[in-house]
């Protein structure tokens, strides 16, 4: 579990603070979304997760581990492991295998064992077969899903990722989030920074920052039915939900959050009225 308690950071002495006062815990396996408009401090808050950034007041424990203990560092970034915006930063190897290999070499594990860890990590985001090919030739969908195989083979408890499907076409886009929900549903505890409320519609909760707080947060459903909260902060909604919301104004009587176009259909479905047992549709 991560737990945050009353985290202020800045990062100049004197100078305002981009976190003022955040509290969270997140649940082991659990799925999480962050979102919040630009400069609101996702990113700042991300990086505290695993001690890239040091709380200038308050505490981060990861799985009770505090990330001010210096000691207790390594083991808190092999728990938490890190995908940043730009791929292109994490890459190290000059092969897709000794790129994911580097991290696990780096715990001084087994050769054996860190061939494991590779074959077994490339497998889960489905690169096996990109193995031997320089990281660089990639596309930015296949090179973000090899970050997430580098962090993979560090054995993590916890992923946090930063916009992960930013500058992505819709197929490479498609692919990072099945891979992200794949391993939430193997037990990872996700976190989820992103700029699109569309792909996060999954997330079992969502949290809403804005100017170094978080201000909302909830199940999608709850956060998206504060759709002119959303507005205000400058966020969209995926359309269905604007849709829906729409109609509710205009008093038609469908359920605020509707989330997908499946949740329509049944939402649409529940106004017509249906013909009583026994009696046959004309
Ligand atoms: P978000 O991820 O929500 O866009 P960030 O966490 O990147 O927000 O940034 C929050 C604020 O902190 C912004 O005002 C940004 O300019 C500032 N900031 C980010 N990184 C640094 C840095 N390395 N030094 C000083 N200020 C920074």
């Amino acid at each position: 579990m991560i737990t945050i308690k009353d985290l202020v950071f800045a990062y100049d002495k004197g100078k305002e603070p981009v976190l003022r006062g955040i509290d969270l815990q997140i649940e082991d396996g659990s799925y999480v979304a962050l979102v919040g408009p630009n400069g609101c401090g996702k990113t700042t808050l991300l990086r505290h997760l695993n001690g890239l950034l040091l709380p200038t007041r308050g505490t981060v424990l990861v799985d009770g581990l505090d990330t001010r203990d210096p000691k207790s560092l390594e083991k808190i970034r092999q728990r938490v492991g890190m995908i940043f915006q730009n791929p292109d930063n994490q890459i190290v190897g000059m092969t897709v295998e000794e790129d994911v290999a580097f991290g696990p070499g780096n715990l001084g594990l087994a050769p054996a064992e860190i061939r494991r860890r590779v074959r077994r990590s490339l497998e889960t985001v489905g690169m096996v077969s990109y193995a031997q090919s320089p990281p660089h030739a990639l596309s930015g969908g296949e090179k973000r899903l090899v970050a997430i195989a580098g962090v993979l083979a560090m054995d993590p408890c916890h992923i946090a990722l930063d916009e992960p499907t930013s500058f992505l076409d819709p197929g490479g886009r498609r692919r990072v989030l099945g891979t992200i929900k794949t391993l939430n549903e193997q037990g990872l505890t996700v976190i989820h920074v992103s700029h699109d409320m569309n792909e996060i519609t999954g997330a079992d909760r969502v949290l809403v920052m804005d100017q170094g707080r978080i201000v909302l947060e909830g199940t999608p459903r709850e956060v998206f039915s504060r759709l002119e909260q959303l507005r205000d902060l400058g966020l969209d909604v995926p359309v269905v939900t604007d849709l829906f919301w729409r109609l509710r104004r205009t008093g038609v009587d469908v359920p605020p959050g509707v989330l997908s176009v499946k949740d329509a259909c049944w939402a649409l479905s529940a106004l017509i009225p249906h013909p009583r047992e026994g009696q046959k549709e004309s």
